[in-house]
């Protein structure tokens, strides 16, 4: 079995970011490139970052819009520059003209470089109107985040009372319930739900808490799987122990989450998986990013395989062949092991054959796998190559939104008329177990 398995990280290395990038003119690409948090949180503090010049306010709230071309930000001027070179007017895509030409007019409205002239603007203005808002918002969110006023939205909550009882029924019950600085915008839920989807994405899938239900969201396997983990993430108080004493420094059970393909979730400062962590007080984590492109936050080490401890928190980072990886972490436990595909494309052409050896590796476990997507359609697309693949699995989770998607829009940055947003569905499966041996 194993001789016909190909590698599934030297091929996705072979390939460089920028040529995907250039390859697929697809949403998903320029979100997961756009995805990255990396500088969002960095630690260096040049005096020219605007994310860090908290203390020197550059923009009033009153004061968010600019067409991109003049903003008084250089990263969103140098957006509008891109755009400029690398997009696309939608007159000159899908009409017979002479010459295609990239867009430079900035529309008034959401400033964004959407058509190559005010002619074809106007042409299309029809058109237009159904993704203004969306970029006006996208817009005035962009120069907020850089604004330099003091993101207060970002200060988190720490361990979670015992007392506590968590609503996990979307963002806004589970930010309160939580205690989370309250958000009194709409924008600051955009801010917060984009920077926490990853660990809270997997967490309203595991916690007992979970908004996913049997029967309308989970099936009968589905259950019985998160019945197993939940076993492990949730034991029983122990004996001795008041509620308010904190379970942390008896944390006895390690649950470990694999996510494979791992790019915008492996760049995030450990202290925002924290918030995974504080809803499983009696568990340690390992949390496996496998990829070529999982690297951890803050670091020049070129090394292909690094840990970082934080907390009850094990950070692995490994660029090594999935299939070399799978065989070193083994053998796998369905009670305490969970695998996480956070758009993986498994349907899209650039990535199709590199999940092609994987999968099956991961169904041989017969642990839970849980997928995401970035709108319905990369849902679907993934759900439709899984069905059609002929392989022994059950549905654990039937695709769906997910609750804990982020609601920022990411903009597609080579045609701005499409738009995704990171983690917006999620699926579930497992390989098939047969519990009723046959007689022989
Ligand atoms: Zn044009
Ligand atoms: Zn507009």
């Amino acid at each position: 079995m194993a001789s016909r398995l190909r590698p599934l990280v030297p091929a996705l290395r072979a390939i460089p970011r920028t040529a995907r990038l250039a390859s697929i003119q697809s949403p998903a690409v320029v979100a997961r490139r756009s995805l990255s948090l990396k500088s969002f949180f960095t630690t260096r503090k040049p005096k020219s970052d605007p994310f860090t010049s908290q203390f020197e306010p550059v923009l009033e709230p009153a004061n968010l819009f600019h067409p991109l071309s003049k903003s008084p930000l250089p990263p969103i001027r140098t957006k509008a520059e891109w755009i400029g070179k690398h997009g696309n007017c939608p007159v000159c895509k899908e009409h017979t003209v002479e010459e295609k030409k990239a867009p430079v007019f900035e529309c008034p409205d959401c400033g964004y470089p959407t058509h190559c002239s005010e002619e074809h603007y106007h042409m299309d203005k029809e058109n237009h109107k159904h993704v203004c808002g969306t970029l006006r918002e996208v817009n005035e969110d962009e120069h907020d985040l850089r604004s330099g006023r003091h993101l207060k939205e970002f200060e988190f909550p720490g361990p979670q009372n015992r007392d506590e009882a968590i609503n996990m029924s979307n963002w806004d019950t589970f930010l309160y319930t939580r205690g989370f600085n309250s958000m009194n915008s709409e924008r600051s839920m955009r801010h917060v739900s984009h920077v926490l989807t990853y660990p809270l994405t997997i967490a309203s899938v595991l916690h007992q808490a979970s908004p996913y239900q049997l029967g309308k969201d989970l099936t009968v396997e589905g259950l019985k799987s998160l019945a197993a983990l939940r076993h492990t993430l949730h034991p029983p108080v122990l004996p001795g122990l008041t509620q308010s004493q904190d379970l942390r420094v008896k944390a006895t059970h390690t649950v470990r989450i694999f996510c494979l393909g791992a790019r915008a979730e492996s760049h995030l400062p450990p202290h925002i998986y924290m918030q995974l962590a504080y809803l499983f007080p009696a568990t340690s984590f390992q949390l496996h990013f496998i990829g070529p492109d999982a690297i951890p936050p803050h670091t020049k080490s070129k090394e292909s395989h690094q840990h970082v401890h934080y907390e009850q928190l094990t950070f692995v980072y490994d660029n090594s062949r999935y299939e070399a990886y799978h065989a070193e972490a083994g053998p796998f436990n369905p009670y305490y092991d969970v695998f996480f595909l956070f758009s993986p494309g498994l349907a899209h052409p650039a990535t199709k054959d590199m999940w092609k050896p994987t999968i099956p590796l991961l169904l041989d476990t017969k642990c839970a796998i849980f997928g995401t997507g970035f709108d319905e359609q990369d849902v679907m697309n993934d759900v439709n190559e899984i069905d059609s693949a002929g392989y022994e699995l059950d549905w654990l989770m039937k695709p769906r939104e997910n609750a804990f998607r982020s609601l920022k829009h990411e903009v597609n940055l080579t045609d701005v008329r499409q738009s995704a947003q990171c983690n917006w569905g999620i699926w579930g499966i497992r390989g098939r177990r047969y519990d009723v041996k046959s007689a022989e």
